[in-house]
């Protein structure tokens, strides 16, 4: 695909990777809606992507959220018509151990409400998004259309992210069978596996976590949002790519 050809959805547009990849398909002529549920953050995006080549539209939207989704669906389709492209990229960190013992000497679990927000945001949404989405395009006839998954270098396990890691690693499988399902369609369907990266996500880390993290990044450092908008690019204009995650982590792979 071309990207001035590229109408994408992309979802989590308010901030880091979302909101770069946004700005960068824009500035090479596409047209995007972005939803998030930062209102604040997308009037600020779309006042950033004035000037640029391509246009960006954004609407609130809790991807968490059956209906929230399928409105977000239909205006997206009113705005940019026919949208061929979808980034599933809104994701949440709340990051806590299985069980742990307070300095009370009190055992403490994971509170249920922790462990399925992030599952109802990272898996859950990216799944009514994908399936709002491919309804809609199947029934227009687009084709050539691409979904791409914003996946995580943690998806194979890291201590104190079983919610986090969990979703990530079915959106990974979820990546492998909607590429299968969908190929017929006409669909190509990829995830990019990001290592840190410089975001507001990571002020949910702290300082000393995000110090050791980054002394073990082989390439000794963390990315920026625009390497992670590379491997968009990459999977965008790659036509016979489908299927596959790409991970760009520095060499950290877990
Ligand atoms: P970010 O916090 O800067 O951006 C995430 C955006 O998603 C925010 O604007 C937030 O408002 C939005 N969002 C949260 N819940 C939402 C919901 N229910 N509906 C709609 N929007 C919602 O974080 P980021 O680092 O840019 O993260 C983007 C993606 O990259 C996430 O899926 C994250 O898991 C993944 N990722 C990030 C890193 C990193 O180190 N930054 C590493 C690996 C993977």
């Amino acid at each position: 695909m071309k990207l001035e050809d590229i109408k994408a959805i992309v979802t989590g547009a308010a901030s880091g990777i979302g909101r770069c990849i946004a700005l960068e398909l824009a500035r090479a002529g596409a047209k995007v809606v972005g939803g998030d549920l930062d209102i604040d953050g997308l009037k600020s995006l779309e006042t950033e992507a004035v000037e640029l080549p391509g246009e960006i539209y954004g609407f609130q939207l809790d991807v968490a959220n059956e209906l929230s989704v399928k409105e977000f669906i239909s205006l997206a389709c009113e705005k940019i018509d026919d949208p061929n492209t979808l980034v599933n990229n809104a994701g949440i960190l709340r990051d806590g151990l299985l069980v742990t013992r307070d300095e009370d000497g009190w055992l403490r679990k994971l509170p249920t409400a922790q462990w399925k927000r992030v599952i109802d945001v990272n898996l859950t949404g990216a799944f009514f998004m994908a399936r709002e989405f491919a309804a809609v395009a199947i029934e227009q006839n687009i084709s050539p259309a691409l979904i791409i998954n914003i996946s995580s270098v943690t998806r194979s396990g890291n201590p104190g992210q079983s919610n986090y890691s969990a979703s990530k690693a079915g959106l990974d499988a979820d990546t492998r069978t909607w590429a299968l399902e969908l190929a017929p369609f006409g669909f190509r369907v990829a995830g990019i596996a990001p290592g840190l990266t410089n975001t507001p996500i990571l002020s949910r880390v702290s300082p000393e976590a995000l110090a050791e993290m980054t002394a073990n990044i082989p390439l000794g450092r963390i990315a920026e949002p625009y390497e992670i908008w590379q491997a968009a690019r990459f999977i965008i204009e790659c036509d016979y790519l489908t299927g596959g995650v790409i991970d760009v982590d520095g060499g950290a792979r877990f």
